[in-house]
């Protein structure tokens, strides 16, 4: 197909606003495609890359400014000249095509296929004089562009498309163009994760197609999400009695597949971790007894000496390691603790109930202290002993519970309500705004981004734990809502200094903070930091010298962690 279809697609839909006309839109081009499915499909989603491939092209702004200059023989001064006056690259693009002096006698017209195919190119140049070469490179793709293909393929190098489609849009294009369900294409997505494969199979095989989709070993999926409870019944409320009450491990969720002696890890995000966890592919190897599986687990990191389990932060060092990989193995050692099965030596098992799956999964798991075991859980329907099985795995320095419904299926990249879990809400704190930032856009003239600060009693000083922006209202819509503009008229007399956006105010302002966990952070000089903060309301009530002690938080990021001694 040729790419100035799918540029003038983009520009529809770059000047509609309304999700439903942007769904028909697309529908109507899904219907009329009779090729290149999964290049074109990429390129509506913005990308040449699969979600699993956690790759870029390795161009930046400064890179695209020069193949402008060049494709089009256009000074470089005069094309940073057009970008200052429209602030985009690909709008710089298409005027400086317009504008160039000499045009190509014969334009071959671009296919689909060439962008994505050069695009890929690009990215997969690496080495000495690479940036010289992706330059000339994506020169050359230009200066076989007509105008307004120029500027969605500079959009597309720099990933910022800007036409407003998310996977939820075309997921619903697939399923008006195909008269199928969205939750098919949906379900069909969360396993392939290739909409142009999705797209084909709708079309050729419909909705019974979609849901014969099948998870192939060394091929990633998305992984089915937990809902969160407030309490044990409203746990049970949602999975039903009795249910799996499994120990909810503190580390990092791991997709492992397995053909014979290969063996692939993924996360969560699906980043290939496989080179950074030799020993864990070690384990599964010698322990996980069958030729072809997809199974999970919750990898965690224990102390050798102390037998205790690490906190969760220690073994993200080792997802991004790309040397030392043995060393840091021996260093951090992790243990796996298996809690599902989707796949077993040629059988789809998503749709088997959850009871049967993890009835193969001991079956398969030749378990070992310290390598892999299986997630301890108990099936139970009775509230109390529920709540005496959660406050017993927090004792052992457990995050909580996960609740599982015994009959349910598994449904991938979804929040279904199958798996529920329960952790405690951690107190909130009073802390003290010491600095701010001006925002931007429609925020221009509120204070936006807060830094706040606990007491350290030994010196009298504010110790920063982290920056809260959210919690905080545009505008009023009840009583007890805080606005910006309030905050900021709040702190404005206060404000002692000011660099650049970031205004510091001295210790006055108290306000209630609340937080998913307390981490520690080498950010601070307090060594802790607040992950995901937002403020509860301002306590006018509280002098900065009442506020929560920087042992406080210690205490609590303790006691977060539990008495972390296994068993
Ligand atoms: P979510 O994964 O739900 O978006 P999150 O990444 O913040 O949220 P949590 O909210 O802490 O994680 O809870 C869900 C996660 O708990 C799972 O994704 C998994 O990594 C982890 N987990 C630990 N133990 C278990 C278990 N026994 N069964 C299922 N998941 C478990």
């Amino acid at each position: 197909m040729e790419f100035e279809k799918l540029a003038n697609l983009f520009s529809k839909l770059e000047t509609i606003s309304d999700k439903t006309r942007k769904v028909q839109y697309i529908a109507r081009f899904l219907k009329e495609l009779k090729d290149q499915y999964k290049e074109t499909l990429l390129l509506l989603q913005g990308t040449v890359f699969y979600p699993w491939e956690q790759k870029n092209l390795g161009i930046a702004e400064k890179g695209v400014i020069r193949a402008i200059s060049i494709a089009y023989g256009i000074e470089k001064q005069k094309v940073e000249e057009l970008f200052i006056k429209y602030g985009d690259l690909g709008i710089v693009a298409e005027k400086a095509c317009e504008m160039r002096k000499q045009k190509p006698l014969l334009l071959k017209p671009l296919t689909v296929k060439d962008v994505y195919q050069t695009l890929r190119k690009i990215a997969d140049i690496e080495g000495e004089g690479s940036q010289d070469k992706k330059i000339i490179t994506f020169a050359k793709l230009l200066v076989n562009a007509k105008p307004k293909e120029a500027k969605y393929i500079v959009r597309l190098a720099l990933e910022e498309l800007r036409i407003g489609v998310g996977e939820g849009i075309i997921r619903d294009a697939i399923a008006i163009a195909f008269s199928v369900t969205p939750e098919a294409v949906e379900y069909a997505y969360s396993i392939l994760l290739d909409f142009g494969e999705v797209v084909r199979i709708a079309k050729e095989q419909g909705e019974q197609g979609l849901w014969q989709v099948k998870l192939q070993v060394g091929r990633p999926f998305r992984v089915m999400l937990a809902i969160r409870a407030r309490n044990v019944q409203e746990a049970f409320d949602i999975v039903g009695r009795p249910a799996m009450i499994e120990a909810k491990y503190d580390g990092f969720r791991l997709q492992i597949h397995k053909k014979g002696d290969q063996v692939w890890l993924w996360t969560r995000r699906l980043e290939d971790v496989t080179r950074q966890f030799p020993d864990v592919v070690n384990i599964v190897r010698n322990r996980v007894k069958a030729n072809e599986i997809i199974f999970e687990a919750e990898a965690v990191g224990y102390d050798k000496k102390t037998n205790k389990f690490l906190p969760f932060q220690k073994i993200s060092q080792r997802v991004k390691r790309k040397y030392d990989i043995e060393k840091m193995a021996k260093e951090i050692p992790v243990e796996l603790h298996a809690f599902d099965i989707v796949y077993l030596e040629g059988e789809q098992l998503m749709k088997k109930p959850f009871k049967e799956r993890r009835a193969l999964l001991e079956k398969v798991i030749d378990e070992k202290e310290h390598e892999i075991q299986l997630s301890i859980g108990i099936i139970e329907k009775d509230d109390k002993k529920a709540y005496q099985f959660y406050q017993d795995c927090l004792n052992k320095g457990l995050e909580g519970v996960m609740f599982k419904n015994l009959n349910a299926p598994y449904q991938p990249g979804r929040r279904v309500g199958y798996m529920v879990k329960l952790k405690p809400t951690l107190e909130t704190l009073d802390l003290v705004i010491v600095a701010a930032e001006w925002g931007e856009g429609k925020r221009s003239g509120w204070l936006t981004s807060f830094t706040v600060a606990a007491l350290d009693k030994d010196t009298g000083n504010y110790l920063e734990v982290g920056e809260v922006g959210t919690g905080i209202k545009e505008k009023k819509e009840r009583a007890e809502d805080i606005t910006f503009e309030e905050l900021t008229e709040l702190l404005k007399p206060y404000i002692y200094k000011q660099e650049g956006k970031k205004v510091y105010v001295k210790p006055k302002i108290v306000v209630e903070v609340a937080y998913e966990e307390i981490q520690e952070s080498p950010r601070y000089k307090s060594g802790f930091a607040l992950r995901f903060p937002r403020i509860v309301r301002i306590r006018f009530d509280r002098s900065p010298k009442e506020i929560d002690t920087i042992d406080r938080i210690k205490q609590i990021y303790e006691m977060q962690r539990g008495g972390i001694h296994k068993q």
